[in-house]
């Protein structure tokens, strides 16, 4: 049995150091924020190559409180992708403001310059790009549109730590960026996590008093706050993995070559696409997504050979019954509509076996050849 996804065996390399940092805070008796969630912020500020690391406790509240540090209210429109997870869309959602959803490039499958340009009017107040999968948006020209209209970017990287953009961490390539902690995630905690990067100090002030309560200090409230702030147990967790998140990137980064060797060596047709690679970036793969018209007769088929997949996403958000009120039918994003319908995720994860990465390739090709 190939798992889609492998946490167990994750464990087995940290779990003795987790085991010991958990333990320590428990016995401790402080169990939220303190010092492990400290430490972990500072580490992770210089791992994603900025100044300011705020943890909170989701990716979806660094979403919403990325955007609300940037004043984003009722009567402003962000402006993002709808081929995504549906907590990007959420949190705009959450702080009042109006979702603005284009399509996504072709072939990248990320926000569409062209599509942004068209969908800026004088009501943007944030461009919230989606490094979808770990690959790193087209951000050089995505930052010069925000620019010359003034606009702040705030990047969704819930996918995207390791990721790197002209050799630089994502996170240095937008104004601030969100990630999450959730278990599956390229870094994850023993629960759920998140945090904010920024280079802002004023942006990253403002969103460590918003996570607690809009104190400033005890007992001194200074703006609507939330009860956002991260476990010192995740802290303790993710203060761990963080140590290993070069190495597990550059084996996800392994895997997915030994997949492309594979596929290319197997002669595959042209519907079957890879995820392309490009010269201005490195993803960090959190998911390996491959598009192909059989998607659902090569889930079916792998399953009985107790090969695990996944579907990321089978429905754009536009199309979900929650955003149904947007106004977008069928049709008006057709790329990430089509995407939709023919993405297969394939296991990707550091601990996955090169034997079993080409199991996998070669029980696709299989399916292909026999259907
Ligand atoms: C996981 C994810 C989120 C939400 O993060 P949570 O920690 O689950 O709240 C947001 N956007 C994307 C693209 C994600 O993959």
């Amino acid at each position: 049995m190939i798992p889609f996804l492998d946490l167990k065996a994750q464990f087995e390399e940290v779990g003795e150091e987790i085991t010991r940092r958990v333990s320590e805070v428990l016995a401790s008796g402080n169990y939220v924020l303190g010092p492990y969630v400290e430490m972990f912020e500072r580490e992770f500020a210089k791992f994603s190559g900025v100044e300011h690391c705020v943890a909170v406790n989701s990716g979806t509240s660094a979403l919403q409180l990325a955007l609300m540090a940037y004043d984003v209210g009722p009567g402003d429109e962000v402006v993002t992708v709808s081929q995504t997870f549906i907590a990007t869309v959420a949190s705009i959602e959450y702080c009042g403001a109006t979702p603005v959803l284009v399509d996504v490039d072709a072939s990248r499958q990320t926000m569409c310059v062209e599509k942004l340009k068209a969908a800026i009017t004088p009501k943007t107040k944030v461009i919230m790009p989606v490094h979808l999968f770990g690959q790193p948006a087209d951000m050089s020209a995505i930052n010069q549109i925000a620019k010359s209209h003034n606009i702040p970017v705030v990047a969704d990287a819930a996918q995207a730590h390791g990721a790197t953009y002209r050799n630089l961490p994502i996170s240095a390539h937008s104004d601030t960026a969100a990630f999450s902690f959730y278990p599956g995630k390229n870094l994850g905690a023993c629960g759920e996590g998140g945090a904010i990067v920024t280079n802002d100090p004023d942006v990253a002030g403002r969103i460590r008093v918003m996570r607690d309560w809009g104190q400033v200090e005890k007992n001194k409230h200074s703006c609507l706050g939330f009860n956002y702030r991260m476990d010192a147990v995740q802290g303790a967790a993710l203060s761990v993995k963080l140590e290993k998140l070069a190495a597990w990137t550059e084996a996800r980064r392994a895997k997915a070559t030994l997949y492309r060797e594979e596929f290319g060596a197997l002669d595959m047709p042209s519907s079957f696409e890879l995820p392309e690679q490009y010269a201005d970036s490195e993803s960090s793969y959190h998911l390996y997504v491959v598009r192909t018209p059989k998607r659902d007769l090569i889930r079916e088929k792998l399953a009985e050979q107790e090969i695990q997949t996944g579907v990321h996403y089978p429905y754009p958000v536009h199309l979900t019954e929650a955003f149904g009120k947007l106004g977008l039918g069928r049709g008006s994003l057709p790329i990430s509509e089509e995407n939709a319908d023919s993405v297969l995720s394939l296991p990707i994860y550091p601990e996955l076996s090169d034997d079993n990465v080409r199991r996998i390739a070669r029980a696709v090709k299989s399916v292909l050849e026999k259907y």
